[in-house]
């Protein structure tokens, strides 16, 4: 049984969603006490006993301490077994979140597996359907993964209403070739939207465009299929083997104008680098990287979520993380 503090580290969700991979994965069960101890809500929330949930059905878990708000939950998993289920997290809880803890053992079930998730799926603290689909999950096909998703719904906060299914075959696991940054990127630039007065969508358009300047390309306008009102403003460039998306939700009583700021600082002081990956991105490559036998690439920054993994991952499997600081400030980060 190994024994994690949830409060090391960076304190919240992730290393559940991690341990519950690994676990899986590994059948190594383990004790998680303190959990998300440095949160304000402490505890299991709806999003995490929706990834324990799903985690046990794929794996034939017995779990102890699987309830709302509960510090301490013991997992001791079974047999890998795929088949077909839904899971709703009740709440606008992020179903991309439940997906990070479900991609890895999908992707070594010994068959075919089908889950559909309902929740949100433009969240804050949360990576939004786009990032999964257009970032994360290309980079996990090159790792030989074979999922595919689909987004039946969208879902903003705070009504959630969104759905994701995931249909996954056996995969065979591979090591990446060349994650760096190759040829010239192509940039887009996206609104998406639902619910909203046209004159913000305006604005929105208009602010992207001018924060480009002549950076700026085509902005495409989506309406998200979803129930409630909502705002998405997206930055993507791709490359020639990867594609690194941006994103910032919109609020009520916040100006457009700096939604727009959230998206293209992060976006510029990643693009003035030459590195692969966001930082977020670097933190959700660890554990493919770690279960298809290693890789590296460069991050524009090394996050607590990201070290929290390179800290537990080791005592799941024979891996060692390693990020160093380069003299630009950023990071090369190896799995080995
Ligand atoms: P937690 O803080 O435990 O809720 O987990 C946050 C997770 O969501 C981490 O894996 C982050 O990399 C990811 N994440 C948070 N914000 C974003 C974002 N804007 N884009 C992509 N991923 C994100």
């Amino acid at each position: 049984m190994i024994q994690l503090d949830g409060s090391l580290g960076e304190g919240g969700g992730q290393i559940l969603r991690t341990a519950l991979a690994l676990s899986a994965l590994t059948g190594q069960a383990f004790t998680l006490d303190k959990i998300r101890a440095g949160r304000p809500k402490p505890g299991l929330m709806r999003q995490h006993l929706a990834c324990v949930e799903t985690a046990a059905a794929l794996c034939g878990a017995k779990t102890d301490g699987a309830e709302l708000r509960s510090s301490r939950l013991v997992f001791q998993p079974g047999k890998l077994v795929g088949g077909t289920h839904r899971c709703a997290i009740g709440s606008a809880g992020s179903v991309t979140l439940v997906a990070q803890t479900i991609l890895p053992i999908l992707s070594s079930l010994p068959e075919a597996a089908d889950i559909t998730i309902e929740g949100g799926t433009h969240v804050p603290f949360a990576p939004v359907s786009h990032f999964t689909d257009r970032t994360l999950l290309p980079l996990l096909r090159q790792l030989g993964v074979k999922v595919e998703a689909t987004w039946p719904a969208l879902g903003f906060m705070p009504a959630g209403g969104g759905s994701l299914r995931l249909v996954s075959q056996p995969s065979k696991w591979r090591q990446p070739r060349g994650w760096e940054r190759a040829g010239t990127s192509e940039r887009l630039l996206f609104v998406l939207h639902q619910g909203l007065e046209a004159d913000i969508v305006k604005r929105s358009i208009g602010a992207l465009r001018e924060a480009f300047g002549e950076d700026a390309s085509e902005v495409l306008t989506i309406v998200a299929p979803a129930p409630s009102p909502g705002l998405c403003l997206m930055v993507e460039e791709r490359f020639a083997n990867h594609s690194q998306l941006f994103t910032a939700l919109g609020q009520k009583n916040v100006p457009v104008k700096d939604v727009v700021d959230d998206v293209v600082k992060p976006w510029r002081r990643w693009r003035e680098t030459q590195t692969f990956a966001c930082p977020y991105l670097a933190d959700q490559l660890l554990l493919p990287l770690a279960i298809a036998g290693g890789g590296e690439f460069t991050a524009l920054g090394w996050t607590p979520h990201a070290q929290t993994q390179a800290d537990l991952i080791p005592l799941f499997l024979p891996r060692r993380i390693k990020a160093d600081r380069q003299a630009d400030r950023t990071w090369k980060v190896v799995v080995s």
